[in-house]
């Protein structure tokens, strides 16, 4: 047994030294099927998920002396956030990628790995491609980015913004289920609503591609509560929470993105906490013997005082817990479904469209890519189109081949970028939806009438399980801030109760 895990140690480490995670170690499948005997650790803390709330939760536990140990599914960090090789040599993300302003605890944990920032391409003109035209537009002036649709379609989306906005400050960001009216906007969804209020077809328009680029989901699908509390959340302590700031680009969510790609963060991160992180080891169970909990993963088991769960909540409910977990909370798991998402990045020899005055960035009403960004190098050396599939778009791609879905993405691209966009030099598809540990993204969303009801569980804990994960967070909920602020938290509640 201790050869193998010896053998099967060393020859991931190879591969992990490559990516900088030299240190982390692997179990799972390799050791489990090398041996039925399991590795057994103790720890005060056992942290179920190496996305960046776990590793965020295990670093400062780590900084306060406790021993921890980090348990993650996949073969490698970072969850929802990862680098993807291209054939080129280079590298594209296929989850979170884009930082902006407040999002103030991803920005400080990258300074402090030494990750810098670079700006999204934002130069040119944006593309509204609609109703079969394509119309290129200036964003610097009075609308900033907003597409250029009919006059009256301008001011009652103007109207529509303001109003969410408004009614957003009346959400607490940390109990959005005791706002005034809470009951009254959780008992519809955003479509109910939109359709009361966004009442010029452009207008609507533009709120149903905001919905599907926020959250992957459609409006019918949404609570309104949830949705002005995601508003609400888009900021920090001394800055409210705005739909702009959701949306935008420059002065907004998708302003900067990290030199050397996203999945730098967790990675480094990691790497600093060493072989207390255990890869391959997806936690089956969490079981209370005694005062201590048992926490079963493939390959290893460890017995710890306190478990933190950082995972999106459905699929923390795929793990068995001894005794059962409140009905409350298990009810809440059961009714936060994740957005369906995929991300799809054509790569040129060059950015091509920057050359006809375009940033890269489309609206659109068809197709299966209705949004896209310039996910180009900062010194591109070559041009990517990364776009976005979403929603209903992404559910009825899931079952298809990948040339399936690339044919249909090349086909957009080619609308919106002109016919060099039909040839890039590769293709790489991400699709959350179909990843065992994720099942869907940016985030778990919820429908109407869960918040009302279950809010409450969402951060109790229970017993000594203590949940993380961005969907936990008060602030940037449902973002790599958000999920940093969450494992933040959550270790400050486990050091109280230790
Ligand atoms: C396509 C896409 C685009 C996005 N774009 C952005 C963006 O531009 N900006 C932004 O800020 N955010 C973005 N996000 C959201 C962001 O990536 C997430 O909010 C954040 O990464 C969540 O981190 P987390 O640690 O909470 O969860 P996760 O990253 O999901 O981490 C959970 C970890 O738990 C592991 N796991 C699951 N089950 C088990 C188990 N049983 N046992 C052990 N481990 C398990 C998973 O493998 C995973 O590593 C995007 C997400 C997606 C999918």
């Amino acid at each position: 047994m201790a050869r193998e895990r010896q053998l099967s140690r060393r020859s991931i480490l190879g591969g992990a030294a490559a990516t900088g995670l030299a240190g982390v170690a692997l179990t799972g499948t390799t050791a489990s099927a090398a041996s039925a005997a399991r590795e057994a650790r103790e720890a005060d803390v056992a942290v179920v998920g190496g996305g960046l709330a776990g590793l965020t939760a295990a670093r400062d536990l780590v900084a306060a002396g406790r021993s921890v140990v980090v348990l993650e599914a996949r073969d490698r960090v970072g969850g929802r956030v990862v680098n993807l090789k291209l054939a080129n040599g280079g590298f594209t993300e296929g989850g979170g990628e884009f930082i902006g302003p407040t999002q103030d605890r991803i920005k400080a944990l990258a300074d402090s790995l030494g990750v810098a920032t670079f700006a999204t391409y934002n130069t040119g003109k944006n593309l509204l491609y609609k109703d079969g035209t394509r119309t290129p537009y200036a964003t610097d002036g009075l609308l900033g980015s907003v597409p250029p649709i009919d006059v009256a379609g301008l001011a009652n989306a103007a109207a529509v913004q303001a109003l969410l906005d408004d009614m957003a400050t009346k959400v607490p960001v940390d109990a959005p289920w005791t706002a005034a009216k809470a009951e009254e906007w959780d008992r519809q969804t955003f479509e109910t609503w939109l359709r009361a209020n966004a009442v010029i077809p452009s207008a609507k328009f533009l709120f149903d591609v905001a919905c599907t680029s926020i959250f992957s989901a459609q409006p019918r699908e949404l609570s309104l509560l949830h949705v002005l509390f995601y508003i609400a959340a888009a900021g920090n302590a001394s800055t409210p929470g705005t739909l702009e700031r959701l949306t935008e680009t420059a002065a907004g969510a998708q302003e900067n993105r990290f030199v050397g790609g996203s999945q730098q963060v967790p990675i480094k991160l990691a790497a600093t906490l060493g072989d207390r992180v255990v890869l391959g080891a997806p936690v089956r169970s969490i079981t209370l013997s005694g005062s201590k909990y048992l926490v079963a993963a493939d390959g290893i088991t460890v017995t710890a005082r306190r478990v933190v769960v950082a995972l999106p909540p459905p699929l923390a409910a795929r793990i068995t817990y001894d005794p059962l977990l409140p009905a409350d909370r298990d009810q809440l798991s059961q009714r936060l479904p994740m957005g369906s998402i995929g991300k799809a990045i054509a790569v040129y020899d060059t950015p091509f469209w920057r050359a006809d005055g375009l940033n890269g960035q489309v609206v659109s009403d068809t197709g299966i890519v209705r949004s896209t960004f310039d996910n180009s190098p900062p010194d591109a050396s070559y041009g990517a189109l990364m776009g976005f599939i979403e929603a209903d778009e992404m559910r009825a791609f899931d079952a298809s081949s990948v040339d399936e879905v690339k044919a249909a993405v090349l086909k957009d691209y080619a609308l919106y970028f002109g016919d060099k966009a039909k040839s890039p030099t590769s293709f790489v598809l991400q699709r959350w939806d179909n990843e065992g540990f994720s099942r869907g993204g940016p985030v778990a969303y919820a429908p109407p009438g869960v918040l009302t009801e279950y809010g409450p569980a969402l951060r109790r804990p229970a017993g000594g399980i203590h949940w993380a994960g961005t969907e936990t967070s008060t602030y940037w909920n449902g973002y790599m801030d958000g999920a940093v602020r969450s494992g933040e938290r959550v270790a400050k509640e486990v050091l109280a109760a230790l």
